[in-house]
Order: C-alpha cells, then sequence, then structure tokens
C-alpha cells in the first residue's frame, strides 16, 4: 500500500527514511545496500526511482505545491516564443490517434472524448499526424498492456517489460512501436505530441503501475512517450490543461483563457495521491 509523504518533506528526512529503511532489510539480508533501502523507500511513497523521488522533493515549495515542471512538458516561456502559426506555416504536433476521435482503443473504442484536444487539431494553422503505436503493433482490438517493474524509460533500457491482459510479453512490440511513433514524428517535424495520459504507450504524466486491475498509479512516462521525451520533443498529455491552454493561446488570437488552469501534476488529486502536502 502506498504510503503518504509527510507535510513538507525534504533531503535530510529522505536520506533519514533510506536510513531506517536500511537497517530494516539488513536485519534479514546483511548484504542489503542503500540502493535497496532508497529503492524501496521510493516505492513505498509511490515513485519509481529514488531519483524520481529526489526529484519531486526537491521541486516542493514552502507550502508544499511543486514548484518546477516535469522536465517532458514544453516551457511555458517557450510557448509564448514560438513564431507565428499560420495555415502555411503550421504547427506540427503529433497526436494520439484515440485523442482526435480515431477508434484505436483496446476495446475499439476513442477512450472518451476530448472536444479540447479536437479543437486544436482542425484548427487551420494545426497540423496533425495522428498515431497509434498499440495499434501499430498488436491491432485493434487488443488486450490492455501495462508495465510491469518500472516506467516507459526503464522499459526502453531494458529493466521493465510491459505485459498485456492476456498473459503475454508485449514489451519487443511496444518498444517498436515507440520506435516508429518517433519516426513519424520526426518525418512530420513535430514540434510537440498531445498524447492519452495513463496509457502504458502514451502515458506522459501517470502510468498504472503493473497490471491495471487494482494497480496503484505512479508517476512516470509509457514507452513511447519516454522514447519522445528523451528525443527531446516535448509531450503534453490530454489533462495538461495549462499548458493546452498555453499553445491555443498562440494558435487563436481570439482565444479567451480561463482562469484558474492547472496541468495534471498541478492538481488536487495528483499532490494528494502522490503524497504532496496539501495548502495550509
Ligand atoms: S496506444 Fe495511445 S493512441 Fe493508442 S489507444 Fe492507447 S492511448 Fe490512444
Amino acid at each position: 500500500m502506498k504510503q503518504r509523504l509527510p507535510a513538507h518533506p525534504d533531503r535530510a528526512w529522505l536520506d533519514k527514511s533510506a536510513d531506517e529503511q536500511l537497517a530494516v532489510l539488513r536485519a534479514g539480508d546483511p548484504d542489503a545496500s542503500l540502493a535497496d533501502a532508497r529503492r524501496q523507500v521510493a516505492g513505498d511513497y509511490g515513485y519509481p526511482s529514488w531519483d524520481a523521488l529526489i526529484a519531486y522533493v526537491g521541486g516542493l515549495g514552502p507550502t508544499g505545491r511543486p514548484t518546477t515542471r516535469p522536465a517532458h512538458l514544453p516551457g511555458l516561456d517557450a510557448i509564448d516564443a514560438w513564431p507565428a502559426f499560420t495555415p502555411e506555416r503550421p504547427l506540427k504536433v503529433l497526436v494520439s490517434a484515440c485523442l482526435a476521435g480515431m477508434l484505436v482503443g483496446v476495446d475499439g473504442s476513442s477512450n472518451g472524448n476530448y472536444p479540447h484536444i479536437r479543437r486544436l487539431v482542425a484548427l487551420p494553422n494545426v497540423d496533425a499526424v495522428l498515431f497509434c503505436p498499440e495499434d501499430f503493433s498488436f491491432g485493434t482490438p487488443r488486450a490492455t498492456p501495462d508495465i510491469h517493474g518500472g516506467t516507459g524509460a526503464e522499459v526502453l533500457d531494458g529493466r521493465a517489460r510491459v505485459i498485456a491482459s492476456n498473459g503475454e510479453d508485449w514489451t519487443d512490440g511496444m518498444v517498436a512501436a515507440a520506435r516508429e511513433m518517433l519516426a513519424r514524428a520526426e518525418k512530420h517535424g513535430a514540434r510537440l505530441a498531445i498524447l492519452m495520459d495513463i496509457s502504458a504507450a502514451c502515458g506522459s504524466q501517470v502510468i498504472y503501475r503493473g497490471a491495471r486491475t487494482n494497480a496503484p498509479h505512479q508517476i512516470g512516462q509509457g514507452v513511447c512517450a519516454a522514447l519522445l521525451a528523451r528525443s527531446g520533443i516535448p509531450v503534453v498529455a490530454q489533462r495538461d490543461y495549462l499548458t493546452l491552454d498555453r499553445i491555443l493561446r498562440r494558435l487563436d488570437p481570439h482565444h479567451e483563457s480561463p482562469s484558474g488552469l492547472k496541468d495534471h501534476h498541478e492538481i488536487d488529486w495528483y499532490r494528494e495521491y502522490f503524497g504532496a502536502a496539501s495548502e495550509p
């Protein structure tokens, strides 16, 4: 069961937690290492690695709210500095096919309805390439894949596997799909990708940790999103409303921004689920 971080965690508290965990581990295994203990602590709090937990805690401001943007998101200042896009010189973007309404979900659906994405894709100064990596490798309908033993980045590094709900190992097919997605993005000249969160392929903010039936969520990216981000292509999830709104402002001079928009890592559910402290 995932534990909640205290209200104001800091590096000293994390190191103390790892030392205490090491003592527990060494009571049963004298060869247990500090790395083992750190991995255990990170996992206990829902993070894929010690580095991820350190990065998260290091990015919390004095009130406990995250102050840093995840590195896979495009910077808001960078978006503001984009050139003007026209029908002749459009914003080129790669989009999860299901977000655009294509029936490529595991059950042959579009995984819901996302009018804000469909509106963006339909703008005359947007040139979107739509792609479903899982459909590419496994067809539709299909079993449901999830990542076991890590995140998409660890799948790419050979340290985690993609297992489908039918028990088959889909790691190789998912990595092939990720490479195809990257190739299409690069061929298209995509400035960024807008992908469906949670998916073992396209997730960028949150994915499942293991088979999604009763599995906890974890911070991390799916295999395809991880490869795009690693290759320098920013990734935005359909729930990153602040970033998507900033993109819309660059595309549509008449766009009016609602107040209070947040990206997925800033919402209450995320902060509560992953243990960030509440505002005092
Ligand atoms: S793999 Fe990506 S594009 Fe395909 S259905 Fe899943 S989330 Fe959508």
